[in-house]
């Protein structure tokens, strides 16, 4: 039997990022990463799934000295967003930025930055092996789970088993540690499938992030490190998805270039296409005695403004900042007053992106002509507006809400 501090199951973004976090700031913690899949292999960058990170994110990474080993991190200097058949637009640059300009770590100033996230898992693997306080466990297979007042048992099908005093549960949105302890959850089917693949493009991308919103979903085009290569999330109904998948390239390419507006020339698939179901979920329990859920085994949204991943490491920031300071208060890293404090604030975050992106959603999938003459108006009438575009700007860079310590402005390390 093998006893341990803190349990984190899933070597994802999140359970590493935490596994780091902890491992860096409470020494005497003893950590064990759980992970179904093999360790994070070097060299790995396929781009077939990237994240744009916003600057909270890339405070995080930075921090941890993990920003500094990624390869490619291009950034994005401007961002637009439109409509596919109306006058409705709005453009952000750096420029708008104003006072908002506080990056630390960036030599130039960005609105966002995109990482593919197997190289990401990498760095942070290779960073994590740094700390003997961190024990790992790849190819695991999870047989049972319980949770007490007491401490959680959680055993392996090779016959092994672990007890912690906290278990994480970061194993991505099909959490096995949110289903064996029952934790419930809410959610709802966006009727979308995200279609991924990289695409190259006949016209430069100019370092832009752009997005249509196209009667049938939105299709968002992110630049690459390659002036004309650009990784395409385009979100349509299943049923259509795997017709665009099944297409063969030359009529994908046709499609997409149509989607796109030619708003980047030609487009041409580079890579095999995939798609992933779109659901809202949300755990209404993300606390049973000393089990805990983060990021997405916690919540997952729609990808139209790219801020899964970034609320998923504001999550383990959080939780890790509330137990290092109940360490070095010496209280107990399962503390159920603390645990409450964490579910507390990282509900209040999610609940808001979770209407936000329900809002978007809805809101530009109203096809009545009325409906597009509002949206039109409000958009354009924002983009003239300075601080109203601040305002949008500092949401989308990560700078609003209540941040955990080592997201802030101006702060380095937790
Ligand atoms: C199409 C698409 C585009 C997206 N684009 C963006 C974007 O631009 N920006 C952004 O911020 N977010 C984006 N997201 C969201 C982002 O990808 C996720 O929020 C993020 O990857 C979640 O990280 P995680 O560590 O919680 O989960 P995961 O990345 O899913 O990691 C979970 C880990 O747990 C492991 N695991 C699972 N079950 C078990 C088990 N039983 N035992 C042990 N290990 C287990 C898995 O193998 C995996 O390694 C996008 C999502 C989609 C679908």
């Amino acid at each position: 039997m093998l006893d341990t501090d803190i349990l984190i199951t899933g070597a994802g973004s999140a359970g590493l990022t935490l596994a780091l976090l902890l491992a860096k700031n409470s020494p005497d913690l003893q950590i064990t990463v759980l992970e179904q899949g093999p360790a994070p292999q070097a060299g790995a960058v396929s781009l077939s799934r990237v994240s744009a990170l916003n600057l909270a994110s890339q405070r995080v990474l930075d921090s941890l000295g993990v920003w500094q080993l990624l390869n490619a991190k291009p950034a994005y200097q401007q961002m637009q967003v439109w409509e596919a058949d109306s006058f409705a637009r709005i453009e952000f640059a750096t420029s708008d930025l104003g006072a908002l300009d506080v990056q630390s770590g960036s030599s130039s100033p960005a609105l966002g930055w995109i990482v593919d996230n197997e190289e990401l898992r990498c760095c942070l693997y290779q960073r994590a092996q740094q700390y003997p306080n961190i024990q790992w466990k790849f190819d695991a297979r999870i047989q049972q789970i319980s949770a007490s007042e007491r401490q959680n048992l959680l055993t392996l099908a090779d016959g092994s088993a672990y007890i912690s005093k906290l278990l994480v549960g970061a194993d991505g949105a099909n959490s096995l540690v949110r289903e064996q302890l029952k934790m419930p959850l809410a959610f709802w089917d966006y009727d979308h499938h995200g279609l991924v693949a990289v695409v190259r493009t006949s016209a430069p991308h100019q370092a832009t992030a752009r997005q249509v919103f196209l009667p049938t979903g939105p299709l968002a085009l992110l630049p690459l490190a390659d002036p004309h290569l650009v990784s395409i999330v385009w979100s349509v109904a299943p049923e259509r998805a795997a017709e665009l998948i099944a297409l063969p390239a030359e009529q994908f390419n046709q499609a997409l270039t149509a989607a796109s507006q030619s708003v980047l020339g030609v487009l041409s698939v580079q890579t095999e296409r995939r798609s992933y179901p779109l659901k809202m979920r949300y755990a209404s329990q993300w606390v049973k005695h000393n089990a805990v859920l983060v990021a997405d085994a916690a919540h997952t949204i729609h990808p139209l403004a790219g801020q899964g991943m970034n609320l998923g490491l504001m999550d383990v920031c959080a939780l890790a900042e509330l137990i290092v300071q109940n360490i070095s208060t010496g209280r107990t890293c399962n503390e159920q007053r603390m645990l409450r404090q964490y579910e507390r604030w990282r509900k209040a975050e999610a609940q808001q992106m979770i209407a936000l992106m329900e809002a978007f959603k809805r809101g530009f999938m109203l096809q009545h002509p009325l409906a597009k003459l509002v949206r039109a108006v409000g958009m354009a009438a924002t983009n003239q507006l300075a601080p109203v575009k601040r305002q949008l700007l500092a949401a989308a860079l990560g700078n609003q809400g209540d941040l955990p310590a080592v997201a802030r402005p101006g702060v380095i390390s937790l």
